[in-house]
């Protein structure tokens, strides 16, 4: 008997696994990747939980499909900022039922506590969810099983829901406990949540679809850097430390072109289709943000092709009118 666990790489996917583990069943974790985790490597994270729980992981890449279904125009709605989380996991249980006979699972689990997040854990919502995608009778949530209808799996006598929990409401502590009763180490992520729920990414994500349709190679974009709108519609990114400059440097997108700069300075994205007057202006800004002086002229080169000379602004205050925010 083979289980696909919606796995989050959070402490409640984790104990849901185990909980099910614990009743003989193997289970497959499937890490589903949209591109909206946060900016640091998450694969060690999600091997490590796996392995304390005895899962098997299986990350899949949706991040085309999730911008091109998901994202946009959500049948239920967004949650406080641009998470569209309802749709989200209906999507999420139709691929691990889509999966299921390829890798030979009986059905589907979820680390989803009844009542613990305000839209998507609703009791309605979780019905909503299963019935958008499907999954009635096949998805368990071995943390709130008990609150639940039973499922196929409680139905065929697969699993044992005596052995389940009766778990609702935002309050940790059983799961803190029953993660220390287990040895769990490691728990919180390193990569932090899903950037949809947040609100400064949201916003860059709203400013970005005005001028530009988002496409999944987009994403990585907005995960970096200071954020500028150009007086002719162009963006440009300029790095805010060392670990935008490294993400924004490893950034391959032909919609963006680097503005390399003579002095050492942050590394900067500009729109390739930017006119004449927003390039000069872009590696103006750019330049702006290194240790420049505006007495001094600079070469600033772009796309390693075309040289801008001038001088940085004055002073910084001089740019807000330019960061993408500042726009209605
Ligand atoms: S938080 Fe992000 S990944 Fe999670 S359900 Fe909502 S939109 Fe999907």
């Amino acid at each position: 008997m083979k289980a696909i666990s919606l796995f989050s790489g959070g402490l409640d996917s984790c104990l849901a696994i185990k909980l099910i583990k614990d009743q003989g069943i193997d289970v497959i974790a499937m890490y589903i990747d949209t591109g909206f985790g946060g900016t640091k490597d998450n694969l060690a994270h999600l091997e490590n939980m796996t392995k304390q729980v005895g899962a098997e992981l299986k990350v899949v890449n949706i991040k085309e499909q999730f911008v091109r279904d998901v994202l946009f125009d959500p049948k239920h709605g967004y949650g406080k900022n641009f998470n569209p989380c309802i749709d989200c996991h209906a999507n999420m249980f139709k691929l691990g039922k889509a999966m299921m006979e390829e890798w030979g699972a009986s059905f589907l689990i979820s680390g989803e506590v009844l009542g613990q997040r305000p839209m998507s854990q609703r009791s309605d919502a979780l019905q909503n969810v299963v019935k958008l995608a499907q999954t009635e009778d096949i998805l368990l949530r071995p943390l709130s099983a008990k609150l639940l209808e039973p499922t196929l799996a409680e139905k065929e006598g697969w699993v044992d829901r005596e052995k389940l929990l009766g778990i609702s409401g935002r309050s940790r502590e059983i799961q803190l406990a029953m993660a220390k009763e287990i040895g769990l180490k490691d728990y919180e992520s390193p990569g932090g949540g899903c950037l949809l729920t947040d609100e400064n990414f949201s916003n860059k994500l709203r400013e970005f679809i005005k001028y530009d349709k988002l496409e999944s190679g987009d994403i990585n974009i907005l995960k970096f850097g200071r954020h500028f709108r150009l007086d002719d519609g162009a963006k440009l990114i300029v790095g805010r430390n060392q670990d935008d400059n490294a993400g924004l440097e490893k950034i391959d997108n032909d919609k963006f072109i680097p503005i390399k700069l003579p002095i050492a300075g942050p590394f900067s994205l500009i729109s390739k289709n930017a006119t004449k007057e927003d390039l000069k202006l872009g590696a103006k800004i750019a330049i702006t943000y290194a240790k420049s002086s505006s007495d001094n002229l600079y070469d600033i080169e772009i796309n390693g092709v075309d040289t801008i000379t001038l001088s940085p602004f004055e002073n910084k205050s001089q740019l807000s009118k330019y960061f993408f925010n500042s726009k209605k």
